[in-house]
């Protein structure tokens, strides 16, 4: 076990909301970037998936399904594992982490550093078996994102509540990408609830080399993840790469030299957001907030957006976790 510095748990959540613009939308775009989770925590900002990381262990405490020195085994190629990685090991757990040997080396890294360890599996099928199997050897307790209540739970709890909040009640349409389907599923039940919103989900059109965070909800067995729930949703559009990097580099480039506006700081003040919202002066955000802006493109050219409507979208991560995909190649 290594030492872990202690982690504020209560940047978690209550995350800014940033103002937008994206021409060729007729409507007020807003996002909510989901790096101010744990951003001035050791290791730097975190992503979407420090939410749920906390959720899953909570419930896990709870169900008495964790113990101290209990083995945490999570298959996941990204900001899970990162996410359950850093609270895991600051809350005196060991956390054992399988990723296929394609996962970007900077998660593998930052999973590290937190203190958790890191088993590669040569493909994804292969790291859903080799998870399943490091919790029968080693009496380990898997979260399971795609299948935890607690990941739609904590968005509908929190997530939601905050878009709706933050815009005084005015969201008319919330626009995400389906990972394991949380984020959309768990803000859409509680928009729901307040109101007639629009939910769209998104897909990656090209699900096994796709957008990152995204690419493997189709052609694997976790193709329907169960917390997964599409039926819930207004719309589930197909985005391919390329309009996700489009998008994300066009908004760098939008935003080149200014600042988006922050409308709300969430739980911060606005000259902390401003700190975190740039990479050496640059506006880079995730290739999956790419991915929901080009979605709200896609609403906009089919005529489903009007000048009154008020859109959100989250900016799961921010852009310097790709510099291992094209997304930057002429920055990074
Ligand atoms: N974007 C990124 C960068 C992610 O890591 C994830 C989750 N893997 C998502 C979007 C999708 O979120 P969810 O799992 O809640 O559908």
């Amino acid at each position: 076990m290594v030492d872990a510095p202690p982690i504020d748990e209560s940047h978690i959540g209550e995350t800014p909301l940033l103002r937008v613009e994206h021409p060729g939308v007729p409507c007020e775009v807003y996002a909510k970037p989901e790096w101010y989770n744990l951003h001035a925590q050791p290791y730097g900002g975190g992503s979407v998936k420090s939410r749920i990381a906390r959720s899953m262990l909570d419930a896990a405490v709870a169900a008495g399904d964790l113990d101290d020195g209990t083995l945490v085994v999570e298959p996941s190629s990204g900001n899970t594992g990162t996410a359950l990685a850093r609270l895991g090991v600051a809350r005196g757990y060991d956390v054992e982490i399988v990723m296929p040997d394609e996962a970007p080396v900077e998660k593998a890294e930052a999973i590290r550093t937190a203190g958790g360890t890191v088993t590669y599996a040569p493909d994804y099928e292969a790291m859903l078996d080799l998870a399943d199997r490091r919790v029968r050897e080693a009496d380990a307790y898997m979260p399971d994102q795609y299948a935890n209540p607690a990941n739609p739970g904590v968005h509908e709890r929190t997530t939601g509540p905050e878009v709706g909040a933050q815009t005084d009640g005015r969201v008319t349409h919330f626009v995400a990408g389906a990972g394991s389907g949380g984020t959309v599923t768990g803000v859409g039940r509680a928009l729901r609830e307040r109101g007639d919103v629009t939910v769209v989900g998104y897909e990656p059109a090209e699900p096994r080399h796709g957008i990152d965070g995204l690419k493997y909800v189709r052609g694997s067995r976790y193709h329907e993840p169960e917390i997964y729930a599409p039926d819930e949703l207004d719309d589930v559009l197909s985005v391919p790469t390329a309009d996700a990097y489009y998008e994300a580099r066009r908004l760098r480039e939008r935003y080149a030299g200014r600042d988006p506006t922050i409308h709300d700081a969430g739980q911060y003040d606005d000259a902390l957001v401003r700190d975190h919202l740039r990479v050496d002066g640059e506006f880079l955000v995730g290739a999956s907030s790419g991915g929901a802006l080009a979605a709200v493109t896609r609403l906009a050219d089919r005529g489903d957006l009007d000048s009154d409507d008020v859109v959100v979208v989250p900016f799961p991560d921010r852009g310097d976790r790709y510099a291992h995909i094209p997304l930057w190649d002429d920055y990074l």
